[in-house]
């Protein structure tokens, strides 16, 4: 038996085989062919593997998002047998004499030198797509199979570290549970684990090795244990709590239909945080009262290019449809940081998370922000949509939002497209500027979301990714508390209400806090509803003051 102890990040125990993630980030060799004949043989065969993939792929876009997803592929094959970058991989064959990998490599490098140097911006965009291009005919001959789960049986997915775009695109009906070397359990890998209800392990560090592949393992996303091949003792234990899990779910079941009320009759609404239309099926069945948090740019994440308004619409049509008139509230694009898209061709920053990100991309890209707001705008027809703002640090930055908002619904107005006048406008309290400015920003919108992950992160200046800040990064700080009761202060004199959707929502030990704060709704993970309803149900609600929360 191999123990292994990490931070449990997402709770649950599950039983399955290990699979490491392959990534394609492979190594090529610059040494010289044996061979030209025989590379330019394997590259034609590389090419015409990505020309049936791709083909594949477009026809299931076109079937499951219509015919603008598929553009993306059709793209793509067009580019596998684009004229000029066929002959750049031929000449780097002669030239170099090299392998068919080190031409691709070669030929994706230089023409996505070339078409990013261009004035044109469509054409910049398109360096990313190359790149993808020569990674799948890299693969193709060197047999990766990137970000694929090739097994036939669900697995517990273990890697180094993952990307939130790299969870996204994973197959989840083969993934039993994730665990990984790195991480941290405010990453939104980890986030997004909890959200899809998966049990999830970080900061396995370098007990967790490659050539565990294959073996059969037990995890606990509670306690941070792992363990390959238990021995009986281990075994009994893990399968104790696993039915332990099982007769908890079952009580919990009796929590649906509840209402979210203190002993005392005072009222929590609680919500859900979602990152897909996919994930409202788990809210129902949890009986979430409504989405406190769609966190929206895991569709541009998801995506290999912008999701056109159309896209948008669908999805946050779907999720306010599906809702029935809950409340949806759905955040503008929030990527930077730690959440990386290609096709956005961000400048590399020192700081990310200080850096240009969510709403000062969006206010620096109007024809992006727009986009979004059109979708959202058009959505809100179908449901009760909110839309919520990210980053906010200036009360400036949400007129200019609201500006942005005015404009969309005039152009509706003007093309006879149907929306709702009165959609909520929101921010999300994230940083310490925008808890100093609390009461003037309350006055310009019609509720607050506190991000406690950021606002944890920027008010103890302790980066949310790292995973050996241990107890430097403690949510349940004064100051953090502080902030809290601040904003809730501020939401309250302007007559608004105040919510919670980071991960601090769903900590139980904080309930009577929050209640006592005045916080009006917690936004958590479909999973935490029913739980936090039993702990609400067996509150009673007292007041308290700043000095109250105590160092
Ligand atoms: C937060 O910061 O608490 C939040 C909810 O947003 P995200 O985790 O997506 O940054
Ligand atoms: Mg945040």
């Amino acid at each position: 038996m191999i123990l292994m102890q990490g931070k449990g990040v997402s709770k649950g125990v599950v039983k399955g085989p290990i699979y490491f993630y392959q990534r394609g980030a492979v190594t090529v060799s610059t040494a010289k062919a044996a061979d030209i004949e025989a590379e330019r043989r394997r590259l034609e065969e590389a090419k015409e593997e990505s020309m049936e993939q791709l083909g594949s792929l477009a026809d299931k876009a076109r079937e499951e998002a219509g015919d603008e997803s598929a553009m993306l592929f059709e793209t793509h094959a067009m580019f596998v047998e684009d004229e000029d970058f066929v002959d750049c991989m031929n000449a780097a064959l002669e030239e170099e004499h090299c392998t068919a990998e080190r031409a691709v490599e070669i030929a994706g490098e230089r023409f996505a030198a070339m078409l990013a140097a261009m004035d044109d911006a469509y054409m910049q965009a398109r360096a990313a797509d190359i790149k993808d291009v020569a990674r799948r005919i890299l693969n193709n001959l060197m047999g990766v199979v990137e970000g694929g789960i090739d097994s036939q049986e669900p697995v517990i997915l273990a890697a180094d570290d993952l990307a939130p775009s790299e969870t996204l695109q994973m197959d989840k009906s083969k993934i039993l549970g994730f665990i990984t070397q790195g991480g941290s359990g405010n990453s939104h890998t980890a986030i997004l684990a909890r959200t899809m209800g998966i049990p999830a392990i970080c900061g396995l560090g370098g007990a967790l090795k490659e050539e565990m592949n294959g073996r059969m393992a037990y995890i606990d996303g509670e306690t941070g244990q792992a363990a390959i091949e238990p021995d009986d003792i281990t075994l009994a234990a893990f399968q104790a709590k696993y039915e332990k899990q099982q007769e908890l779910k079952v009580l919990l079941e009796t929590m649906k239909g509840q209402e979210d009320v203190t002993l005392d009759g005072r009222s929590m609404m609680v919500y859900c945080n979602i990152g897909s239309p996919e994930d409202v099926a788990a809210v129902l069945s949890n009986d979430g009262q409504g989405i406190g948090l769609f966190r929206s740019e895991f569709l541009y994440l998801a995506a290999g290019d912008y999701p056109t308004e159309e896209e948008q619409f669908q999805a946050y049509k779907e999720v306010a449809a599906a809702m029935e008139g809950k409340r949806v509230v759905i955040r503008t694009l929030d990527i930077g940081a730690d959440k990386q898209v290609d096709y956005f061709q961000m400048q590399k920053e020192d700081n990310p998370a200080l850096g240009v990100r969510a709403i000062r991309i969006c206010l620096n890209r109007p024809e992006v922000f727009r986009t979004q707001l059109r979708a959202l705008y058009r959505a809100s027809a179908y449901g009760k949509v909110a839309i919520m703002f990210p980053m906010i640090t200036s009360v400036w930055e949400v007129r200019e939002c609201k500006r942005a908002c005015q404009k969309v619904m005039a152009e509706l107005d003007a093309e006879g497209i149907p929306y709702r006048k009165d959609t909520e406008i929101g921010i999300m309290i994230e940083t310490p500027a925008s808890v100093l400015v609390a009461e003037e920003l309350a006055r310009e919108v019609d509720f607050f979301s506190v991000g406690t992950n950021d606002l944890t992160q920027y008010t103890l200046a302790c980066d949310r990714q790292a995973n050996d800040l241990g107890k430097f990064f403690d949510p349940h700080h004064p100051a953090v508390l502080r902030a809290l009761k601040i904003a809730a202060d501020a939401a309250h004199k302007a007559g608004i209400w105040i919510g919670i959707c980071g991960e601090l929502g769903a900590d139980l030990s904080l309930l009577d806090t929050f209640l006592a704060i005045g916080i009006d709704e917690l936004s958590v993970s479909p999973a935490s509803v029913l739980p936090l309803r039993a702990e609400i149900r067996k509150s009673i609600a007292k007041t308290c003051t700043l000095e109250k929360l105590e160092c």
